[in-house]
Protein backbone atom coordinates (compact mmCIF):
# COMPACT_ATOMS: atom_id res chain seq x y z
CA UNK A 1 0.00 0.00 0.00
CA UNK A 2 1.29 3.55 -0.43
CA UNK A 3 1.28 6.42 1.98
CA UNK A 4 -1.40 8.80 0.72
CA UNK A 5 0.35 12.03 -0.12
CA UNK A 6 0.41 15.28 1.92
CA UNK A 7 -0.47 18.63 0.84
CA UNK A 8 1.91 20.00 -1.58
CA UNK A 9 2.38 23.12 0.27
CA UNK A 10 2.67 21.56 3.88
CA UNK A 11 5.23 18.91 2.45
CA UNK A 12 8.39 21.44 3.27
CA UNK A 13 7.30 22.53 6.66
CA UNK A 14 9.28 21.57 9.96
CA UNK A 15 6.87 21.59 12.06
CA UNK A 16 7.12 23.58 15.62
CA UNK A 17 10.35 22.47 17.91
CA UNK A 18 11.19 23.32 21.75
CA UNK A 19 13.43 20.79 23.12
CA UNK A 20 12.57 19.65 26.16
CA UNK A 21 14.80 18.10 28.51
CA UNK A 22 15.14 16.72 31.63
CA UNK A 23 16.90 19.53 33.58
CA UNK A 24 15.99 20.48 37.21
CA UNK A 25 16.09 24.14 36.28
CA UNK A 26 13.25 24.61 33.40
CA UNK A 27 13.98 28.64 32.18
CA UNK A 28 12.71 28.00 28.26
CA UNK A 29 9.51 27.76 27.79
CA UNK A 30 8.40 31.66 29.18
CA UNK A 31 5.95 29.65 31.93
CA UNK A 32 5.07 31.43 35.44
CA UNK A 33 7.32 29.82 37.79
CA UNK A 34 4.69 30.74 40.26
CA UNK A 35 1.30 28.42 40.68
CA UNK A 36 -1.93 29.71 41.30
CA UNK A 37 -3.24 30.18 44.13
CA UNK A 38 -4.61 27.27 46.36
CA UNK A 39 -8.18 29.08 47.13
CA UNK A 40 -8.24 28.57 42.82
CA UNK A 41 -7.66 25.17 42.77
CA UNK A 42 -10.07 23.96 45.48
CA UNK A 43 -12.87 26.14 43.90
CA UNK A 44 -12.09 24.73 40.73
CA UNK A 45 -12.10 20.84 42.24
CA UNK A 46 -15.79 22.49 43.61
CA UNK A 47 -16.70 23.39 40.29
CA UNK A 48 -15.63 20.32 38.63
CA UNK A 49 -17.70 18.53 40.68
CA UNK A 50 -20.83 20.09 39.42
CA UNK A 51 -20.49 19.80 35.86
CA UNK A 52 -22.99 18.01 33.96
CA UNK A 53 -20.82 15.32 32.14
CA UNK A 54 -23.43 13.97 30.08
CA UNK A 55 -24.07 16.99 28.52
CA UNK A 56 -21.98 19.17 25.81
CA UNK A 57 -20.80 22.20 27.20
CA UNK A 58 -22.34 25.58 26.79
CA UNK A 59 -21.07 26.63 22.67
CA UNK A 60 -20.94 30.50 23.43
CA UNK A 61 -18.97 30.15 26.61
CA UNK A 62 -21.66 32.65 27.48
CA UNK A 63 -20.15 33.66 31.50
CA UNK A 64 -16.53 32.95 30.30
CA UNK A 65 -16.76 35.77 27.66
CA UNK A 66 -18.94 38.07 30.30
CA UNK A 67 -16.30 37.42 32.76
CA UNK A 68 -13.03 38.38 30.65
CA UNK A 69 -15.05 41.33 28.75
CA UNK A 70 -15.94 43.10 32.65
CA UNK A 71 -12.08 42.79 32.74
CA UNK A 72 -11.00 44.90 30.02
CA UNK A 73 -14.53 46.86 29.79
CA UNK A 74 -15.70 46.02 26.82
CA UNK A 75 -19.11 43.93 25.28
CA UNK A 76 -19.50 40.18 25.93
CA UNK A 77 -19.58 40.14 21.72
CA UNK A 78 -15.66 41.29 21.35
CA UNK A 79 -14.58 38.24 22.98
CA UNK A 80 -13.82 35.07 21.38
CA UNK A 81 -12.26 31.94 23.28
CA UNK A 82 -10.46 28.96 22.38
CA UNK A 83 -7.72 26.67 23.56
CA UNK A 84 -4.51 28.43 23.94
CA UNK A 85 -4.27 31.84 22.21
CA UNK A 86 -2.63 29.70 19.01
CA UNK A 87 -6.21 28.70 18.38
CA UNK A 88 -6.94 31.71 18.51
CA UNK A 89 -4.84 32.43 15.68
CA UNK A 90 -5.31 29.70 14.18
CA UNK A 91 -9.15 30.54 13.73
CA UNK A 92 -7.96 34.10 12.64
CA UNK A 93 -5.93 32.86 10.29
CA UNK A 94 -8.47 29.91 8.56
CA UNK A 95 -10.82 32.80 8.54
CA UNK A 96 -8.97 35.75 7.11
CA UNK A 97 -5.76 33.85 5.83
CA UNK A 98 -6.07 31.24 3.49
CA UNK A 99 -5.12 29.98 -0.20
CA UNK A 100 -3.79 32.82 -2.32
CA UNK A 101 -3.71 35.25 0.32
CA UNK A 102 -0.68 36.98 2.00
CA UNK A 103 0.39 37.16 5.75
CA UNK A 104 2.90 39.41 7.23
CA UNK A 105 5.26 39.38 9.66
CA UNK A 106 8.34 40.95 11.25
CA UNK A 107 11.07 38.91 11.97
CA UNK A 108 12.61 37.97 14.57
CA UNK A 109 9.26 37.11 15.95
CA UNK A 110 7.02 34.04 17.28
CA UNK A 111 7.47 31.44 15.14
CA UNK A 112 3.57 30.04 14.90
CA UNK A 113 2.15 33.15 13.28
CA UNK A 114 4.00 32.30 10.30
CA UNK A 115 3.46 28.14 11.19
CA UNK A 116 0.06 28.38 11.26
CA UNK A 117 -0.26 30.84 8.47
CA UNK A 118 0.99 28.20 6.00
CA UNK A 119 -1.06 25.49 7.32
CA UNK A 120 -3.94 27.85 6.39
CA UNK A 121 -2.66 27.32 2.66
CA UNK A 122 -1.67 31.32 2.82
CA UNK A 123 1.65 32.78 1.75
CA UNK A 124 3.47 34.01 4.19
CA UNK A 125 5.72 37.41 3.70
CA UNK A 126 8.90 38.05 6.07
CA UNK A 127 9.94 41.53 7.03
CA UNK A 128 12.85 42.73 9.08
CA UNK A 129 13.28 44.63 12.55
CA UNK A 130 15.72 47.07 13.25
CA UNK A 131 18.83 45.55 14.84
CA UNK A 132 17.79 46.48 18.16
CA UNK A 133 14.53 44.99 17.20
CA UNK A 134 12.38 47.50 17.11
CA UNK A 135 10.30 48.47 13.70
CA UNK A 136 10.85 51.18 11.16
CA UNK A 137 7.45 52.46 11.14
CA UNK A 138 8.42 53.51 7.00
CA UNK A 139 9.79 50.73 6.51
CA UNK A 140 6.76 48.58 7.96
CA UNK A 141 4.41 50.90 5.97
CA UNK A 142 5.83 50.77 2.61
CA UNK A 143 6.00 46.73 2.97
CA UNK A 144 2.67 46.99 3.86
CA UNK A 145 1.50 49.07 0.43
CA UNK A 146 3.49 46.42 -1.37
CA UNK A 147 2.45 43.36 -0.23
CA UNK A 148 -1.37 44.13 0.63
CA UNK A 149 -1.65 41.72 3.36
CA UNK A 150 -4.87 40.06 4.16
CA UNK A 151 -3.33 39.57 7.79
CA UNK A 152 -0.71 41.74 9.65
CA UNK A 153 0.97 40.32 12.65
CA UNK A 154 2.63 42.23 15.27
CA UNK A 155 3.75 41.12 18.53
CA UNK A 156 4.20 43.09 21.76
CA UNK A 157 6.05 42.43 23.80
CA UNK A 158 7.88 40.31 21.06
CA UNK A 159 8.50 36.49 21.74
CA UNK A 160 12.16 36.15 21.49
CA UNK A 161 12.87 39.66 21.94
CA UNK A 162 10.88 40.91 24.35
CA UNK A 163 10.51 44.16 22.60
CA UNK A 164 7.26 46.27 23.14
CA UNK A 165 6.14 47.91 19.46
CA UNK A 166 5.00 51.59 20.83
CA UNK A 167 1.34 52.98 20.56
CA UNK A 168 2.29 55.65 17.13
CA UNK A 169 3.71 52.69 15.38
CA UNK A 170 0.43 50.23 16.09
CA UNK A 171 -1.64 53.02 15.23
CA UNK A 172 0.07 53.90 11.95
CA UNK A 173 -0.04 50.18 10.91
CA UNK A 174 -4.21 49.61 11.57
CA UNK A 175 -4.31 53.05 9.92
CA UNK A 176 -2.32 51.96 7.00
CA UNK A 177 -3.34 48.52 6.76
CA UNK A 178 -5.46 46.57 4.02
CA UNK A 179 -6.75 43.68 6.24
CA UNK A 180 -6.95 42.54 9.38
CA UNK A 181 -3.97 43.23 12.35
CA UNK A 182 -3.31 40.82 15.08
CA UNK A 183 -1.61 42.09 17.52
CA UNK A 184 -0.18 39.34 20.28
CA UNK A 185 -0.22 40.68 23.75
CA UNK A 186 0.53 36.75 24.75
CA UNK A 187 2.60 39.24 26.98
CA UNK A 188 0.65 41.87 27.49
CA UNK A 189 0.10 42.17 31.28
CA UNK A 190 3.63 42.41 31.72
CA UNK A 191 4.06 45.50 29.39
CA UNK A 192 3.77 49.35 30.26
CA UNK A 193 0.89 49.64 27.14
CA UNK A 194 -1.72 47.61 25.74
CA UNK A 195 -3.11 48.08 22.33
CA UNK A 196 -6.22 47.73 23.88
CA UNK A 197 -7.39 51.08 23.64
CA UNK A 198 -6.87 51.21 19.80
CA UNK A 199 -9.69 48.76 19.59
CA UNK A 200 -13.32 49.68 17.98
CA UNK A 201 -16.26 47.79 15.70
CA UNK A 202 -14.67 49.66 12.41
CA UNK A 203 -10.91 49.28 13.60
CA UNK A 204 -9.75 46.11 11.67
CA UNK A 205 -7.51 45.23 14.90
CA UNK A 206 -7.57 42.25 17.05
CA UNK A 207 -5.57 41.38 20.36
CA UNK A 208 -4.83 37.88 21.32
CA UNK A 209 -4.14 37.27 24.87
CA UNK A 210 -3.36 33.92 27.26
CA UNK A 211 -3.79 32.48 30.21
CA UNK A 212 -0.89 30.30 29.73
CA UNK A 213 1.26 32.63 31.11
CA UNK A 214 0.68 35.27 33.82
CA UNK A 215 -2.37 33.21 34.78
CA UNK A 216 0.21 30.55 35.49
CA UNK A 217 -1.94 28.20 33.53
CA UNK A 218 -0.42 26.93 30.99
CA UNK A 219 -1.47 23.30 31.63
CA UNK A 220 -5.08 24.48 30.51
CA UNK A 221 -4.78 25.82 27.26
CA UNK A 222 -6.53 28.37 26.97
CA UNK A 223 -6.44 31.94 25.45
CA UNK A 224 -8.94 34.73 24.13
CA UNK A 225 -9.17 37.56 22.00
CA UNK A 226 -10.64 41.29 21.71
CA UNK A 227 -11.63 42.68 18.60
CA UNK A 228 -15.25 43.65 16.93
CA UNK A 229 -18.23 42.22 17.66
CA UNK A 230 -18.34 41.78 13.89
CA UNK A 231 -15.34 39.66 13.54
CA UNK A 232 -16.22 37.36 16.38
CA UNK A 233 -19.60 36.65 14.98
CA UNK A 234 -17.41 35.14 11.70
CA UNK A 235 -14.67 33.32 13.79
CA UNK A 236 -17.39 32.17 16.04
CA UNK A 237 -18.71 30.28 12.31
CA UNK A 238 -15.26 28.26 11.80
CA UNK A 239 -14.12 26.93 14.81
CA UNK A 240 -15.46 23.65 15.82
CA UNK A 241 -18.92 23.55 17.36
CA UNK A 242 -18.18 23.19 21.03
CA UNK A 243 -14.68 23.27 21.12
CA UNK A 244 -14.27 24.84 25.02
CA UNK A 245 -14.67 22.25 26.97
CA UNK A 246 -16.46 22.54 30.62
CA UNK A 247 -13.52 22.55 32.30
CA UNK A 248 -11.34 25.04 30.78
CA UNK A 249 -14.55 27.27 30.95
CA UNK A 250 -15.34 27.06 34.99
CA UNK A 251 -11.19 27.30 35.40
CA UNK A 252 -11.31 30.39 33.13
CA UNK A 253 -13.94 32.16 35.10
CA UNK A 254 -12.80 31.45 38.48
CA UNK A 255 -8.95 32.84 37.63
CA UNK A 256 -10.75 36.16 36.90
CA UNK A 257 -11.84 36.39 40.62
CA UNK A 258 -7.98 35.90 41.42
CA UNK A 259 -6.96 38.94 39.12
CA UNK A 260 -5.23 40.58 42.46
CA UNK A 261 -3.11 37.49 43.25
CA UNK A 262 -2.30 37.84 39.62
CA UNK A 263 -1.12 41.31 39.49
CA UNK A 264 1.22 40.68 42.51
CA UNK A 265 2.88 37.45 40.55
CA UNK A 266 3.94 40.22 37.33
CA UNK A 267 4.54 42.63 39.78
CA UNK A 268 6.99 40.22 41.59
CA UNK A 269 8.32 38.81 38.14
CA UNK A 270 8.93 42.08 36.65
CA UNK A 271 10.80 43.11 39.72
CA UNK A 272 13.06 39.64 39.25
CA UNK A 273 13.05 40.27 35.50
CA UNK A 274 14.50 44.06 36.12
CA UNK A 275 17.22 42.30 38.63
CA UNK A 276 18.59 39.86 36.28
CA UNK A 277 18.82 42.43 33.16
CA UNK A 278 21.31 44.15 35.84
CA UNK A 279 22.75 40.84 36.85
CA UNK A 280 23.27 39.94 33.30
CA UNK A 281 24.62 43.59 31.67
CA UNK A 282 27.11 43.34 34.72
CA UNK A 283 28.25 39.77 33.19
CA UNK A 284 29.17 41.56 30.09
CA UNK A 285 26.39 39.62 27.96
CA UNK A 286 24.33 41.92 25.46
CA UNK A 287 20.67 42.53 26.72
CA UNK A 288 17.89 43.45 24.60
CA UNK A 289 15.68 46.02 26.94
CA UNK A 290 12.45 43.72 27.81
CA UNK A 291 9.06 44.10 28.85
CA UNK A 292 7.75 40.91 28.97
CA UNK A 293 9.09 37.29 31.46
CA UNK A 294 12.02 36.41 29.40
CA UNK A 295 15.10 38.05 28.29
CA UNK A 296 17.05 37.67 24.91
CA UNK A 297 20.81 38.02 25.73
CA UNK A 298 24.10 36.94 23.60
CA UNK A 299 27.16 36.23 25.27
CA UNK A 300 29.94 38.24 23.67
CA UNK A 301 33.21 35.79 23.95
CA UNK A 302 31.85 32.40 23.62
CA UNK A 303 29.29 30.99 20.84
CA UNK A 304 26.09 30.88 21.83
CA UNK A 305 25.75 27.09 21.05
CA UNK A 306 28.44 26.14 23.74
CA UNK A 307 27.21 28.71 26.30
CA UNK A 308 23.87 26.61 26.38
CA UNK A 309 25.40 23.29 26.43
CA UNK A 310 27.23 24.41 29.20
CA UNK A 311 24.27 25.56 31.08
CA UNK A 312 22.49 22.62 30.39
CA UNK A 313 25.50 20.22 31.46
CA UNK A 314 24.44 22.47 34.62
CA UNK A 315 21.06 21.44 34.75
CA UNK A 316 19.87 24.84 34.00
CA UNK A 317 17.62 24.53 30.26
CA UNK A 318 16.88 27.97 28.22
CA UNK A 319 15.99 28.43 24.70
CA UNK A 320 18.40 28.21 22.12
CA UNK A 321 18.05 31.00 19.62
CA UNK A 322 21.49 30.81 18.70
CA UNK A 323 20.85 29.47 14.76
CA UNK A 324 17.87 31.02 14.37
CA UNK A 325 17.95 33.82 11.71
CA UNK A 326 18.72 36.89 12.73
CA UNK A 327 19.59 35.79 16.40
CA UNK A 328 23.34 34.56 15.83
CA UNK A 329 24.37 33.58 19.19
CA UNK A 330 21.52 34.87 21.15
CA UNK A 331 20.04 32.80 24.47
CA UNK A 332 16.20 33.32 25.84
CA UNK A 333 16.06 32.86 29.60
CA UNK A 334 12.37 32.69 31.24
CA UNK A 335 12.05 34.79 34.57
CA UNK A 336 12.01 32.23 37.18
CA UNK A 337 11.49 31.98 40.75
CA UNK A 338 14.18 33.48 42.66
CA UNK A 339 16.15 30.36 43.47
CA UNK A 340 16.12 29.37 39.38
CA UNK A 341 17.01 33.30 38.84
CA UNK A 342 20.13 32.70 41.08
CA UNK A 343 21.27 29.00 39.91
CA UNK A 344 20.90 30.26 36.14
CA UNK A 345 23.16 33.41 36.92
CA UNK A 346 25.72 31.40 39.04
CA UNK A 347 25.86 28.73 36.29
CA UNK A 348 26.19 31.14 33.51
CA UNK A 349 28.86 33.46 35.59
CA UNK A 350 30.84 29.86 35.63
CA UNK A 351 30.31 29.21 31.54
CA UNK A 352 31.65 32.39 31.03
CA UNK A 353 34.06 32.33 33.01
CA UNK A 354 35.87 28.52 32.77
N1 LIG B 1 1.93 34.11 21.33
C1 LIG B 1 3.18 34.21 21.79
C2 LIG B 1 3.96 35.44 21.47
C3 LIG B 1 3.74 33.19 22.55
O1 LIG B 1 5.00 33.31 22.99
C4 LIG B 1 2.97 32.05 22.85
C5 LIG B 1 3.48 30.90 23.66
N2 LIG B 1 4.80 30.68 23.69
C6 LIG B 1 1.68 31.99 22.32
C7 LIG B 1 1.18 33.03 21.58
C8 LIG B 1 0.81 30.78 22.50
O2 LIG B 1 0.32 30.71 23.75
P1 LIG B 1 -0.83 29.70 24.16
O3 LIG B 1 -0.24 28.87 25.23
O4 LIG B 1 -1.93 30.59 24.64
O5 LIG B 1 -1.24 28.92 22.96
Amino acid sequence: MSRPPVRGDLSALEGYHSPQLDVEVRLNTNESPLPPPPEFIAELRDAVARIRWNRYPDRAATALREGLADRHGVDPGQVFVANGSNEVIQTLLLTFAGAGRRVLTFEPTYAMHSQIARTSGATVVTAERRSDFGLDQGAVTSKMDEVNPSVTFLCSPNNPTGTVDPPELVTEVVERSPGLVVVDEAYGEFAEWSALGLLGEEVPLVVTRTYSKVWSMAAMRLGYMIGPRWLVAELDKVVLPYHLDAVKQEAGLLALSHTAEMEARVAELVASRRLLESALNRMGVDVWPSQANFILFRPRRLPGGDVWRGLVDRSVLVRDCSSWPRLENCLRVTVGSRSENERFLSSLEEVLTS
